[in-house]
């Protein structure tokens, strides 16, 4: 069965989000779980956590459906050593809050080398950073999003993913959050079926397909192996319908939370209807 949902709001409270969830006829959802562009957030209160689980049961939609996203600031990859650090302190103090949510995983970009250091030295920094996250939390997994590649980020090489995964010492709390628009614009096509196949045989040969816990499900404006990250509407940018299709008739990628990213949110009730008509009915329920 597949599980759609798009990354919704959160103003007004992380409780929302599963309301909002629920209004879109999403079997999933992604949130932040504080603001993405600021540093420092208020702990959450024992009210919010207590109205958020709530409305999760509410909703129907249980933890493994959910896919909280780190923060845009967060940098584990940063050359400066100060400047990871912060990283470092927020990285983990959103782990806690998807702890205290009840929520298994945090999505998160893994970093960039601003230019300063080499990919490996980023990658080994990253996976360092990971290994210490685990120390000091007890639950939750880190899903390292594969990037587009813009500027110095890395990630977008299915090898990046491989290396930072090899580094971890806890394979059990490290995956991956698969985005189609930023894997065309990284160069993996997927437009056509045999494209399509070749990609994710690629992406099971270099990572392994069981460390794939979700997905985010973007068009993309910008071209194959541009390293530019810019999401469109399903069927509106280079990648087209086709991708789609071939996603929600693939059953490895059953039971997961495949995520819109796209950015015009008043089409995404009527992208996710898309989406599950798509679907062979023995994939659809
Ligand atoms: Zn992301
Ligand atoms: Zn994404």
């Amino acid at each position: 069965m597949k599980y759609i949902g798009a990354h919704v709001s959160t103003e007004g409270g992380v409780a929302l989000a599963p309301r909002n969830a629920a209004a879109l006829g999403a079997r999933a959802f992604a949130l932040f779980t504080k603001n993405q562009r600021q540093w420092q957030a208020g702990p959450l209160s024992d009210v919010s956590i207590a109205a958020f689980a709530e409305n999760c049961a509410a909703a129907g939609i249980a933890p493994r459906y959910i896919l909280p996203h780190a923060g845009y600031l967060i940098n584990l990859g940063n050359p400066d050593r100060p400047a990871r650090e912060k990283s470092f302190d927020a990285f983990i103090d959103e782990l806690r809050r998807c702890e205290a949510l009840g929520l298994l995983y945090l999505n998160l970009h893994p970093g960039s080398s601003l230019g300063k250091i080499g990919d490996r030295e980023c990658l080994n920094q990253i996976a360092a950073a990971i290994n210490s996250a685990h120390e000091k939390t007890a639950t939750v997994t880190v899903l390292l999003e594969n990037t587009a590649g813009q500027g110095s980020w890395v990630g977008w090489r299915f090898e990046h993913l491989a290396e930072i995964i090899a580094a971890v010492k806890n394979k059990a709390r490290v995956g991956v959050c698969l985005d189609t628009a930023h894997a065309y614009a990284a160069g993996y096509d997927v437009t056509t079926p045999a494209a399509y196949q070749k990609t994710v045989a690629e992406f099971d040969t270099v990572v392994g397909l069981s460390y794939v816990k979700g997905m985010h499900l973007n068009d993309s404006k910008a071209a194959l192996g541009s390293r530019v990250d810019r999401h469109e509407n399903l069927g509106r940018g280079l990648l087209g319908l086709g991708p789609f299709k071939s996603i929600m008739n693939d059953p490895r990628f059953n039971d997961l939370p495949l995520i819109l990213e796209t950015i015009d949110d008043t089409l995404w009730k009527k992208e996710i209807g898309l989406l599950y008509k798509m679907g062979k009915p023995a994939e659809r329920q």
